[in-house]
């Protein structure tokens, strides 16, 4: 879907308030006695959010006909802004990665677990957009992704499906690399 500029960049101020809001809700709950507990949710929920990145691009957006179509629409113009409205992901993310562990594990572990999803969220939408729009110096890390990332776009072979992180496609094997990429043209 085409998005305003403040559809698209709304992520980039939603996540961060929303992740003080989840720590504050928390301290408030527990006071600081409840910090290990946030902390070790919020990297797993970063860990989770790694997967899903994976799942969800391979499995739903590159897989069900419905979602492919507005996904392609980005494959066709990558440098568009084409993208999920802040508020749906945000909102979807905490339907997923907070409700149902605020009713059973309580706002401590869900919070933390959330930010740590949010986050990575908000860290794949930086990299996507830095890959497609900055000029990055060889070498560095979004350089690589960037590299990563286009092999994607750009490649044969479908792969690459991670974008924060290329371990998944090294699980499922689906990582495209250069080499690979010369050996097959
Ligand atoms: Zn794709
Ligand atoms: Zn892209």
């Amino acid at each position: 879907m085409k998005l305003s500029k403040a559809l698209y960049f709304g992520d980039f101020v939603a996540i961060p308030l929303a992740i003080v809001l989840l720590a504050a809700a928390a301290i408030y709950q527990q006071g600081l006695e409840g910090a290990g507990l946030w902390l070790a949710a919020f990297i797993a929920g970063l860990l989770v959010w790694t997967f899903v990145e994976y799942a969800v691009h391979r499995w739903v957006y590159h897989a069900i006909p419905f979602f492919e179509k507005f996904h392609d629409a980005h494959h066709d113009d990558p440098t568009a802004l084409i993208g999920v409205p802040s508020f749906v992901s945000s909102g979807l993310i905490l339907a997923v990665f907070f409700a149902p562990l605020l009713f059973t594990v309580g706002i401590v572990l869900a919070g933390g677990f959330a930010s740590g999803a949010l986050l990575g969220y908000a860290g794949y939408m930086l990299v996507h957009h830095a890959s497609h729009h900055w000029t990055l110096k060889p070498g560095s890390m979004l350089y690589r992704a960037r590299i990563q990332h286009m092999a994607h776009h750009y490649h044969n072979t479908p792969g690459n499906y991670g974008v924060v992180t290329s371990f998944w496609d090294h699980v499922f094997s689906t990582n495209v690399d250069r080499r690979r990429r010369a050996a097959e043209t």
